[in-house]
């Protein structure tokens, strides 16, 4: 093959175009590699700052998370203190009731008149004539005629009379010792509650009053005083009477005679909490009653139950040896 010049001249224009679009393609390679990592580092650089915004973000909502839970918990202290004044309130707005109630009271004279060892088939006569002439009056009443009358210790409860516990048997065995008696009280309690669907005050007249001479046959002399003593630091009152109607003798007493009883015994006494009995034998004791609520009105005595004491008729009665009596 013979060389000649433009033959070789052929071939190194050849050769250079190459070379020359072999390098502009990788300039432009290099070109686009430099935009390409100026682009990821301006990425890089928002990604940073993204972070740095991110954290400050989760910093000021912990501090948002800490407040919140500041501020809940002086609204629950708030909340603790409105409930305290309203309790406070209440508190105070009863005194001041029970404080009227006592001042419009100074210098009146007050009778209760309460029936024990109902109910019975008399109750409904006792209550006809308690609410003809609007007197409200206490019941002490035996658990298991309660069980059996349901009906009528509801009605007594719902025209306004107070029914409390005297015992569940009356049966002086409850005397033997501190076990029989609170077995037998808190089933008159229990079942007085259980009927009229609500608890009632610590308040109840044991049977026999509580200087009955009947509890030393089953738990000799001392059995009252310890019975007394225990139920007193149990916080409960227990209530005897100061004027007797003596209605409760076994042949049926003259209605006549039961009043003249009340009137006799009532005396000058400006506080007189009366002794009935609400018993299937109590006919005269209805019969009475009419007449009685004319002499106590005429005297100027205002009728109480025992629903209403306050803490001032607690400590009159404890003074008259009403309520509590010391029993040696
Ligand atoms: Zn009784």
């Amino acid at each position: 093959m013979r060389l000649n010049f433009p033959y070789l001249l052929k071939w190194f224009t050849l050769i250079a175009v190459i070379t020359f679009t072999l390098h502009a393609c990788s300039a432009e390679k290099d070109e686009q590699i430099n935009n390409l990592t100026s682009q990821v580092e301006e990425l890089e650089e928002q990604l940073e700052i993204a972070e740095e915004e991110k954290s400050e973000l989760k910093q000021q909502l912990s501090e948002y998370d800490v407040n919140i839970e500041e501020m809940n918990d002086e609204l629950e202290e708030k909340e603790e203190e409105l409930k305290d004044q309203e309790s406070k309130i209440d508190e105070l707005t009863k005194q001041l009731e029970e404080a009227k109630q006592s001042a419009s009271r100074s210098g009146s004279k007050q009778v209760f008149l309460t029936f024990d060892d109902g109910p019975s088939k008399v109750t409904p006569k006792i209550l006809d004539i308690l609410k003809e002439h609007n007197i409200p009056a206490t019941f002490f009443a035996i658990g298991q005629s309660v069980e059996e009358y349901p009906h009528y210790t509801r009605r007594a409860q719902e025209e306004g009379h107070k029914v409390l516990p005297h015992s569940h048997s009356h049966d002086y065995s409850i005397y033997s010792d501190l076990d029989s008696f609170y077995d037998d009280f808190y089933q008159a309690k229990n079942q007085i509650e259980e009927v009229l669907d609500q608890e009632i005050p610590p308040y109840f007249r044991f049977p026999g009053g509580a200087t009955n001479q009947v509890s030393t046959d089953y738990g000799g002399d001392q059995i009252m005083a310890k019975i007394t003593e225990d139920v007193k630091e149990r916080g409960y009152y227990y209530f005897d009477w100061n004027v007797s109607s003596n209605d409760a003798n076994h042949e049926e007493v003259d209605a006549l005679d039961i009043y003249n009883n009340v009137v006799a015994t009532t005396g000058e006494q400006d506080f007189a909490v009366v002794l009935f009995h609400d018993s299937p034998t109590s006919h005269s004791t209805a019969e009475a009653l009419p007449r009685i609520i004319d002499y106590y009105e005429s005297e100027g005595y205002e009728f109480r139950t025992f629903q209403d004491l306050t803490e001032k008729d607690l400590n009159k009665m404890k003074e008259l040896n009403i309520a509590n009596k010391t029993i040696y």
